[in-house]
């Protein structure tokens, strides 16, 4: 059948009539969904893990990790204190309302989209999700097409483990998201790149709806001499290359450090390197394959562009065949090269240069703002003057990556890297409207915003 215009207007229509039944708001209902999504990923890990190794070649621990734990931490977390983030806020009233009480109630916001990417295909559609449902809403997802088994697999299972009447996967590409675009919504949070992202609110703005964009961006990672080398190494590569080969939103994009700092991080890297993947990493299981050959080609010409020719230190070698790609350090690449104008979303890094690595300042602030920012050193005022002074989704010190599982923390992007952001309560947040409740009697009345507005009222 196909998902049109008319198929998406039938499918909000039915959606909202089961929001204002009411049934989604109540806690049983929200623990209930929760509960079963930890039932769906405990029971149906194999089939998850094997699914992006069908769309990706995917390592199964990294998946075992990064997709299924976390959200099962997600889970684990809403469902300890869902109770808390539901129950109204007392707030403070002001003279001006005396005798009242006040609160803040957190209600759903109604039927919501969450449109999601094909690189973590299950964490960035389900950890959405579960803020949406924990919150109180109705929920379509539309997973991403670049990983077909994943998408199959997610409305497969949510089919089989959600309640139908309040939880629809819908599949497809831009047609099917084109359709679902044009409904009206109560918010959208879309998961991807700048360029569809302005399509995202282009058209939220027709019907007025707020949306979350979670995009990417250059994430810089600013190399101090004075660190552990092997440790920075390790983590480096962990964050890069033990992350889907590259391709995740908070991936190092590039390296910056000193000029004469920069041979002994290469030696670093290529040691160990070597040490996890091997001599021939185009044969190693414990990397992912690039997800497409729309995305390998895109790279290949990254490489290819003559300004970065004769910069590759490591790596460079290719597979088309296998869609694979090696681990690939490139040295003081021109910053006007391609490589350096986009976000490379895979596993080529390449490494800036400085005289002073305070420099790198000025760097990252001349681009875009990243969704990540890393920095590695020992040196305390340094990190001071990192923090102070780099703008950037989130930012991490002496590692990468790690700081995406705090659940304490919000997650998001800022200036072009997104806007909005979730994770742990801040899921709960980002699908709940704050509404203000003031409760007055009728004692007390003999106030002087009644009209006629004499003159002894005005002098009081
Ligand atoms: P993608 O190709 O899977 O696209 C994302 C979604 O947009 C899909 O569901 C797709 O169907 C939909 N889409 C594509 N073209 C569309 C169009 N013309 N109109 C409407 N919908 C359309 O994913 P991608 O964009 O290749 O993802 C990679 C990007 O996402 C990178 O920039 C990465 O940094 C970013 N990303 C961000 C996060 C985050 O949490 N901030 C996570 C993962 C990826």
């Amino acid at each position: 059948m196909v998902f049109d215009g008319e198929a998406a207007a039938s499918l909000v229509k039915e959606l909202r009539l089961n929001f204002n039944s009411g049934k989604t708001k109540s806690y049983e209902w929200r623990i209930s969904q929760v509960n079963a999504f930890l039932e769906m990923v405990v029971e149906q890990e194999d089939q998850i893990v094997e699914a992006l190794r069908s769309d990706l070649a995917r390592p199964p621990l990294e998946t075992v990790v990064y997709e299924i734990g976390v959200f099962k931490n997600s889970c684990e977390v809403t469902l300890k204190e869902l109770k808390q983030w539901m129950t109204p806020e007392k707030a403070k009233t002001s003279i001006t309302t005396f005798p009242s009480s006040a609160e803040i109630v957190p209600e759903p916001l109604g039927v919501v989209l969450v449109i999601s990417a094909w690189n973590y295909p299950f964490l960035l559609s389900l950890d959405p999700v579960v803020g949406a449902i924990a919150a109180g809403n109705v929920v379509v997802l539309k997973p991403s097409e670049i990983a077909p088994a994943s998408s199959a697999l997610l409305a497969k299972l949510l089919g089989e483990y959600m309640d139908n009447s309040c939880v629809r996967v819908v599949e497809g590409a831009i047609d099917e998201t084109t359709a679902l675009l044009q409904q009206k919504w109560d918010k959208i949070l879309y998961t991807g790149n700048g360029k569809v992202g302005r399509i995202v609110m282009a058209a939220a703005a027709k019907h007025l709806t707020p949306i979350i964009l979670e995009l990417g961006g250059k994430s810089p990672t600013v190399v101090d001499s004075n660190v552990n080398l092997e440790v920075t190494a390790r983590r480096i590569i962990s964050g890069k290359w033990g992350c889907n080969n590259g391709q995740a939103c908070v991936a190092p994009d590039y390296i910056i450090t000193t000029k004469d700092f920069a041979p002994k991080l290469v030696d670093a890297l290529k040691t160990e390197l070597e040490n996890f993947f091997g001599k021939n990493p185009l044969e190693s299981v414990d990397l992912s394959r690039i997800v497409s050959s729309n995305h390998f080609a895109r790279l290949t010409k990254l490489l290819d562009d003559n300004k970065v020719s004769g910069k590759i230190v490591c790596g460079g070698q290719k597979d088309e065949s296998k869609l694979r790609i090696a681990p690939t350090l490139l040295l003081d690449v021109p910053r006007d090269s391609l490589i350096m104008s986009e976000e490379i979303f895979g596993p080529l890094l390449p490494i800036i240069t400085v005289n002073k690595l305070e420099e790198s300042f000025d760097f990252i602030n001349e681009g875009t703002k990243p969704l990540a920012a890393y920095l590695f050193t020992n040196d305390n005022k340094f990190k001071e003057e990192f923090v102070k002074n780099v703008s950037a989704g989130g930012l991490l010190i002496n590692d990468t990556v790690l700081h995406l599982v705090v659940h304490t923390f919000p997650f998001g992007g800022v200036g072009e890297s997104g806007m909005g952001a979730y994770h742990g309560k801040f899921s709960f947040d980002a699908f709940t409207h704050r509404k203000a409740v003031l409760y007055r009697g009728f004692t007390c009345d003999g106030s002087i915003r009644y009209p006629p507005y004499t003159d002894t009222k005005q002098k009081t």
